[in-house]
């Protein structure tokens, strides 16, 4: 039933042709500019300039800035700062679709209207002069070995990148830092997660893998072969949301383990879906049925390409984990696990991948045994051989804990397992956007996660399951879409992936999703961990600075989650407090109450970074929770 698509990014646009000249029925192109203008004039400006400094007073309402990203700056306006929002400019590619600013509009309409003259954005080697720069989608399906990465030689230099980033200007940058080593120096001995205050990282003093370039003959070799730049402010123009200010504040989103933000690629995607691609697909049907049917033909492309599945087939399209863990338990946990059988399961697990199994367990009279964890957080593979017999079927396992961080070795995991002809279930939710996940690596038989946790839409997850043991699965809802034939007597299934999708899937946020991933693929999986590593080792370092607070889970190898409570303070009330400030964490138990039990716990405030976030981010978050540590006049309790 999968088709490769053929070229959705022509078929998409080749519905625009017609739009030459100043289409019939609408008004004079010079009037229909100028109400734009005024009506674009007139929105509220909430924007926040991302090249200003956190903590720079609110600057005066630009209605240009405004519009970041939203609308087209079709009136005439005042000469714009460079590098306005507006342009959109991809931060690894320096692509963007800045050659049209009237944004939205079919270019040959657009070039009829008053253009807003602006600085040359950055660009990359192929800037697209479309404002669909984000169709590259016409991936047909690579083979099964081709998993690797975009050539991170894609990024920006650092020297010729972003030449609207100021010469002062503190960019992040990695020197080869010895980093897990220096994780686990931090964390080594850590075992109550404490640390005695030492002197803090200090903001005029930034660490030393973060130099401004004018530093760079300057910095000490750390590493013998520097790395690649990441510019991480030319990433924080990609998404939005981030010039928001809440409580008068710039935001710092800090709640990335419950869901990430979105780039402008993957918002532009969804209306471009929405405004000329939408219907449902039947290819045969009509034109917009074969431009839908190919894009989301093409959005399951790219996540079986990004997984580095060996085919298409593979990749089932679900609301979310623990859709795709439920799927799972009722299809081929009811076809294969049986009254006595033993589903494995590690004390780190979400609830979504504990509950699924319990009710399958309860349902068949099956047995949960449960991975403990030693006291940094880690599982303990010893114990977990333990555990192994041959009444095994299932292990399913959590690749990052959403509570500690925690990076669990699954390879290893999903090995023992098959040894004991079990099957192993992987729970990507955590993972996938902090790290190369490849499933043939893994060699899991299940991997499931969530769109919305890559900075794709909520409402879209993945399961994908090696063909094989899909095809011999039963399907788990029946309707329409997912039958070969229907008659009262019987019904014959599709194959997989139809046969688990009944229904009308969620398209244009499978698209969306398609759009998110390869947005993580133009910047680099690579450059997003070695970045995203090297700040949770500032942050672990800044936040032991704080006195009274204690780290929950310091596990050698840990991604983007730093828990902790705090000393006199119930997390709730941290949580509000850094709330008050701008800063978004998640307090509470993250639906995994099992692990915060094991340490005592009945809640933490959970801090969790990605590739947008920041030093100066995390020193204003170490800042506040100190002035709250050092609150000595609150009684807290
Ligand atoms: N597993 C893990 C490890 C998670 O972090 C989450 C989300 N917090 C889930 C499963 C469930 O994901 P969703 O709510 O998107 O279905």
């Amino acid at each position: 039933m999968t088709t490769v698509p053929s070229t959705p990014t022509s078929d998409g646009l080749a519905g625009l042709s017609g739009l030459g000249g100043a289409p019939a029925g609408l008004p004079d192109v010079t009037l229909l500019a100028q109400l734009a203008g005024e009506f674009f004039a007139a929105l509220p400006s909430g924007s926040h300039d991302a090249r200003l400094p956190f903590g720079a007073p609110p600057q005066p309402p630009q209605t240009e800035l405004a519009l970041a990203n939203r609308a087209p700056a079709i009136a005439p306006a005042p000469a714009r700062p460079a590098a306005a929002p507006d342009e959109a400019v991809d931060a690894a590619t320096g692509t963007g679709r800045a050659a049209n600013p009237v944004y939205g509009v079919p270019e040959a309409y657009a070039a009829a209207l008053p253009r807003v003259e602006s600085p040359e954005p950055p660009r990359g080697p192929s800037a697209p002069s479309s404002p669909y720069y984000f169709l590259g989608e016409a991936s047909a399906y690579p083979s099964a070995a081709s998993t690797a990465s975009p050539a991170p030689s894609a990024l920006p230099s650092h020297k010729d990148a972003s030449p609207d980033v100021p010469e002062d200007r503190v960019t992040a940058r990695s020197f080869g830092l010895p980093g897990d080593a220096d994780l686990r120096a931090l964390l080594a001995g850590l075992g109550d997660g404490r640390r005695e205050p030492q002197a803090p990282p200090s903001p005029s003093a930034p660490a030393f893998y973060f130099l401004a370039p004018s530093h760079e003959e300057a910095a000490p070799a750390i590493g013998q072969s520097p790395r690649p730049a990441f510019d991480v402010q030319a990433v924080r123009r990609d998404f939005p949301i981030l010039q928001e200010r809440v409580n008068g504040r710039p935001l710092i989103w800090f709640d990335n383990a419950a869901t990430t933000q979105k780039p402008q690629a993957v918002i532009d995607r969804l209306a471009y879906f929405y405004q000329h691609e939408n219907s449902n697909i039947h290819r045969a049907a009509h034109e917009l049925a074969a431009r839908a049917t190919d894009a989301y033909a093409g959005a399951r492309n790219k996540v079986a390409r990004f997984l580095g599945a060996a085919q298409t087939e593979e990749i089932i399209f679900v609301r979310g984990t623990t859709e795709g863990i439920n799927l799972i338990a009722k299809t081929w946990g009811a076809q294969n696990v049986g009254e006595g059988d033993e589903i494995i399961v590690s004390h780190l697990e979400h609830h979504a991948n504990i509950v699924p199994w319990q009710q399958l367990a309860a349902a068949k009279g099956a047995k949960i045994k449960v991975i403990p964890v030693d006291d940094s957080g880690q599982v303990r593979l010893d114990e977990y051989r333990k555990l192994l017999t041959s009444r095994t079927k299932l292990v399913s396992i959590t690749q990052v804990s959403n509570a500690l961080g925690t990076v669990v070795p699954v390879k290893e995991i999903v090995a023992e397992a098959h040894r004991f002809g079990a099957v192993a279930v992987v729970d990507g939710a955590q993972s996938v956007s902090h790290m190369r996940v490849n499933v043939q690596d893994i060699d899991a038989d299940f991997f499931v996660f969530s769109g919305h946790k890559i900075f794709g839409p909520t409402g879209i997850g993945v399961v994908y399951g090696k063909r094989d043991i899909l095809e011999a699965m039963p399907p788990w809802q029946g309707g329409g879409n997912m039958i070969a034939d229907v008659t009262f007597e019987k019904t014959v299934y599709h194959g997989a992936p139809t046969r688990f999708e009944a229904g009308t899937g969620n398209i244009a946020d499978a698209v969306g999703l398609g759009a998110a991933l390869d947005y993580v693929e133009r910047i680099g999986l690579e450059n997003i961990a070695r970045y995203e590593h090297d700040l949770l080792v500032y942050a672990t370092r800044g936040l032991l600075t704080v006195p009274g607070l204690k780290l929950i889970g310091t596990a050698q190898d840990k991604a983007s989650v730093l828990s902790f409570v705090l000393e006199g303070y119930r997390p709730e009330e941290v949580g509000k407090a850094l709330n008050e400030e701008g800063i978004a964490v998640r307090s509470g138990h993250h639906c995994a109450q099992p692990i915060l039990r094991r340490f005592g716990q009945e809640a933490t405030v959970r801090p969790s970074l990605a590739f947008y976030n920041t030093c100066e981010e995390v020193d204003t978050l170490v800042a506040v929770l100190k002035r709250l540590a050092g609150n000595t006049g609150r009684n807290a309790r």
